[in-house]
């Protein structure tokens, strides 16, 4: 395969936008990356190689996934605005071992696309993107909920988000949405990312998340709806202590309290803590004692 310029140096991608007369929609999220360097580190961070197969999310005209497709066995990248289709058709001709989507990525029945796209490959598959920031949440549950396990994901995101979900008990950044994901795995910051590297540049810097699948969830829970929704209650308010904001959720009267009170004993949880300072282990302890003694 012949090596061709990277698309994303600043100069060649202003040839690329010029020559498609291409202009960004800022309600896709697109922030094209033009620095070779972060590709490299995205690449290294999430160990892509021949034995790897990746799931793209928007590619853009094709600044990642052009890295993706010279380290990795097949690249699969969902993009959603039919514009850049002739763009990416020209940018990653020279490249056999991608294939580009079009589709919205929530739409997408990921458990039907690696089925389809990498039926009999044993390989693992990774999650790879440069995400959209506008629906940053709602593509990384979408990708948690599908039964096939993605191995690992190595996503960029604004860094306040991955503080988020990277985030430990105790601290302003915890919440119900580092419960959700750090339930099924493994999360890290891998590095910062300037927003003086992307084309529009955004209003804040971005970060590099690594999650690496659990092999079974981070504990153990007897009804993981009941769980969730707990977790959810817990930072309802976060000024509030975990004991009013448990009432707000499930009901003042008395035999909530009292149902609420005993499961609280039970999983020897100091009803006068904050929701921020509950473990997962905690929260998972204090679920399924309510599940027990459910009303
Ligand atoms: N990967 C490219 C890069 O790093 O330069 C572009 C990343 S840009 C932040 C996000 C990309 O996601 C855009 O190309 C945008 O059109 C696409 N996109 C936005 N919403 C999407 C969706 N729901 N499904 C698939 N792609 C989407």
């Amino acid at each position: 395969m012949k090596e061709q310029r990277d698309i994303a140096t600043p100069s060649r991608t202003r040839e690329i936008l010029a020559k498609h007369g291409f202009t960004f929609k800022k309600s896709l999220g697109q922030n094209f990356l033009t620095d070779p360097n972060i590709l490299r580190k995205i690449v290294a961070a999430g160990d892509i190689n021949q034995e790897t197969n990746v799931i793209e999310v928007g590619p853009g005209i094709g600044a990642l996934t052009e890295y993706l497709a010279r380290a990795a066995h097949r690249v699969v990248a969902f993009e959603i605005d039919d514009r850049l289709l002739p763009v990416l058709a020209d940018t990653l001709a020279p490249y056999e071992n991608v294939t580009i989507v079009h589709q919205d990525i929530l739409k997408a029945h990921i458990d039907q696309v690696l089925q389809e796209q990498f039926a009999d490959d044993r390989r693992p598959v990774k999650v790879v993107a440069n995400l959209p920031y506008y629906i940053t949440t709602p593509i990384m549950m979408h990708f948690l909920d599908a039964k096939a396990p993605i191995a690992e994901m190595v996503v960029m995101m604004q860094k306040e988000v991955a503080d988020r979900i990277s985030a430990k008990p105790g601290t302003k950044a915890y919440g119900s949405l580092s419960i959700a994901v750090q339930y099924y795995m493994e999360a890290s910051i891998a590095f910062i990312v300037p927003k003086t590297v992307f084309v529009p540049q955004p209003n804040v810097d971005s970060a590099i998340l690594t999650l690496t699948r659990r092999p079974k969830p981070a504990v153990t829970v007897t009804n993981e709806a009941a769980f969730f929704a707990l977790t959810k209650a817990a930072f309802l308010q976060r000024r509030k202590t975990f004991w009013n904001n448990l009432q707000s959720y499930y009901g003042k009267d008395e035999a909530t309290k009292a149902w609420l009170q005993q499961s609280l004993q039970v999983a020897a949880i100091d009803p006068k803590r904050r929701g921020e300072t509950l473990s997962l282990e905690e929260f998972a302890r204090l679920s399924n004692a309510m599940e027990a003694g459910k009303l």
